[in-house]
This record gives structure tokens, C-alpha cells and sequence, in this order.
């Protein structure tokens, strides 16, 4: 009965990645778009697009064939559980530190970042699925730490594109309209249909800047992709977010593939003193290289945003690829190592775990 019940589990989480991964995929259907001329390289016709000779588009028929090597037991063998901890973190400290540089992770892509003062969100899910829908979807494996109660009041939230890990609906109604919001063109939408203020909301293409209480904000671009459905694919732009105070400079990857963006951005807004980068979702490298970095890769990128310490991110909390899920970290330290990369400049955090910056 208990292998039944077991089998029955594993059945039931493979369906409900399955709906997800057909609910943000089918978008694959579509061709790539071309450029559109007398317009930046990445503005496409009705779309958006990856310009660097590094992006290779993958197409519906790839993604068929990832999920069949799935069913027939290509992809690694992952364990049942993982030694996941998170480190308790009641905000009390976050709530009262109006001075130092500070780096959290709380878990996937949502970090909390106190810079000169300013208490900054990246990509926030405090959802227990990040999915089209509540009943089903990649669940966390670990919750979020600090819970969204004990966060400290945040001033603004970086978006970096409209995947559901990264956009999450239920987590933005609950921040409102306090924080100002960046997003990458066209995101803004979903926000304003959210009850979010059109004044809150700051939206701009690679290379645009905003400046708001003595911070600038430049969209940085990043390679990668968007969609929530069936026909938005790319109709939404992508990015990263490089944040420069009066002495404190970071920048946030969102989510991205390895392309020659990172030394572009590190020679024009570097060095940074800390450079939050992925590490997960990468396997298998065939179908995720255009989208998604390896932890190797993630550490070149470090080395080529000119950063002196990189907090990993997108991995631990949501199982989206077909890497084990705590092996992201193992393959940062080695390559770290093999890149020459003192351990001390890679934070490799618990959620909860508070790191000063500088
Ligand atoms: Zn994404
Ligand atoms: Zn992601």
C-alpha cells in the first residue's frame, strides 16, 4: 500500500510539472522573431528576441523530446529528500538596520537587499507554487525565510521577467503599493491589472535608466525568454537590474543563459560589490544552455561582472530541472575553486540567512 501511495505521489508531481510546463511552453510553437530593422537588436515584430551569437532557440518539437528522455529514465536519478535547512530569521535585525549593506536570501530568486539605507526585493515569491494555478505546479521545498510578515517595509522591487518563479501574483497584491516597482517593458501590465498604481510602477528597456531616492536603477539585459501562456511568448521583455547607490553598486541576474551581456555590464557599471547570480535549473545542458547557466558558468560570469562577492540564487527551493536539487551548490564550490575563486567571495546561503555586504 505505502509503494502505492508512493508511486501515486511521484505520478501526481510529474502531472502537475507537466501542466506547468505546457501552460508557459506551448509559446514554443511560435518561431523565432526576426528584428525588427531601424529598431534595437533584441526588438523583434510583436516580440522580443536573445541578439548574441550564444543564444540557439529551442523549439516545441526539443521540448517533446526532453520530456519523452524524461519518461524513459534518462534524465539522473534524484533523491527522495533533501538536508535542506533554513535559518530562522524573524527580521528583527533587518527591521532596525538602516546602515549597512546587507544581502538575504529568502529563497529562489527573492532576495532582500539593504543598500545606503533602501530595502530592496528581487523577484517575490512567498507562494507555496510558483504556477498558473494554486492546486498544482512545482511546490517549494523549502519555506521562505523571513516569512513576508517579518520582512522589514520595502521601498523597491526588481522584476526581471514574467515567469511565474519570478512573477508572482498572490506575492504582489500582498506588497501593494508601497514599494516602487522596475520591471522590463510590457511587464507593467500585469502589475497595473494587479491594483498596482501606474505611478508606482517604473518600466524600461535594456540600457534605460531611473533614478529615485539617490539610487539608480539601469535594465541590464540578460538572455533568456517569457511567457505565462499560450500566446505571449517573448511579447515581454527580459532583463537583469544593475543598482548603483552613492558607494555601493549590485547587480541581480534574474534568470539567464551565459552570453557576452556579463562583461559588457561589468566593464560599463563595474566593479560591483556583489553580484547576485543563478545557479540552478540547468540540466539538461543540451535544451536549458541558451536559457539558463551552469553553476560554472555562473562563477565565469562573476569573474566577468568585474563583482567581488557572488550570493547564488534559483536553486533549493523549486524543482524545475533535472539536476538533483542540492547539487547546484557542490558544482559552484568546484568551479569557484578551478576559476581561482577565493570561497570567501561565494555566498552559498540557507534561506534566512543574512549576510553583510560591506
Ligand atoms: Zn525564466
Ligand atoms: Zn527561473
Amino acid at each position: 500500500m505505502k509503494v502505492f501511495l508512493k508511486k501515486l505521489m511521484i505520478l501526481l508531481g510529474s502531472a502537475s510539472l507537466l501542466v506547468l510546463i505546457l501552460f508557459v511552453s506551448l509559446g514554443y510553437i511560435k518561431r523565432p522573431a526576426n528584428h525588427k530593422p531601424g529598431r534595437p537588436a533584441h526588438h523583434a515584430e510583436n516580440a522580443f528576441r536573445n541578439p548574441w551569437p550564444t543564444f540557439e532557440n529551442r523549439g516545441f518539437g526539443d521540448l517533446l523530446k526532453w520530456q519523452w528522455d524524461r519518461l524513459r529514465g534518462k534524465a539522473p536519478k534524484k533523491p527522495q529528500r533533501y538536508d535542506f535547512r533554513i535559518a530562522e530569521n524573524d527580521g528583527q535585525f533587518l527591521r532596525t538596520n538602516g546602515k549597512q549593506f546587507t544581502a538575504t536570501w529568502i529563497g529562489h530568486a527573492t532576495t532582500l537587499i539593504q543598500i545606503e539605507g533602501h530595502n530592496i526585493l528581487t523577484d517575490p515569491i512567498f507562494s507555496s507554487r510558483c504556477s498558473p494555478v494554486a492546486w498544482a505546479g512545482p511546490q517549494r521545498v523549502m519555506p521562505p525565510s523571513p516569512s513576508f510578515e517579518n520582512l522589514p517595509p520595502i521601498d523597491f522591487v526588481l522584476i526581471s521577467h514574467n515567469h511565474y518563479d519570478h512573477l508572482d501574483k498572490p506575492t504582489i497584491k500582498r506588497l501593494g503599493n508601497r514599494p516602487r516597482y522596475f520591471v522590463p517593458l510590457f511587464v507593467g501590465n500585469l502589475l497595473r491589472n494587479l491594483g498596482i498604481a501606474n505611478e508606482r510602477i517604473t518600466e524600461l528597456d535594456w540600457w534605460q535608466t531611473a533614478e529615485f531616492d539617490g539610487l539608480q536603477f539601469h535594465c541590464t539585459p540578460t538572455q533568456h525568454f517569457s511567457g505565462r501562456g499560450l500566446h505571449d511568448r517573448n511579447q515581454t521583455l527580459w532583463c537583469s537590474w544593475t543598482v548603483i547607490g552613492k558607494q555601493n553598486r549590485f547587480y541581480f541576474g534574474g534568470d539567464t543563459g551565459y552570453f557576452p551581456g556579463f562583461k559588457e555590464i561589468g566593464e560599463k557599471f563595474g566593479p560591483f560589490e556583489l553580484a547576485i547570480l543563478p545557479i540552478g535549473a540547468y540540466l539538461p545542458r543540451w535544451f536549458m544552455s541558451p536559457v539558463h547557466v551552469d553553476p560554472k558558468e555562473s562563477a565565469q560570469a562573476f569573474l566577468d561582472l568585474r563583482a567581488e562577492k557572488m550570493l547564488a540564487i534559483h536553486w533549493g527551493t523549486f524543482d524545475l530541472a533535472d539536476e538533483p536539487m542540492d547539487e547546484p551548490p557542490r558544482l559552484l564550490r568546484a568551479s569557484a575553486d578551478s576559476l581561482g575563486i577565493d570561497s570567501t567571495r561565494v555566498l552559498v546561503l540557507q534561506p534566512g540567512e543574512t549576510r553583510v555586504v560591506k
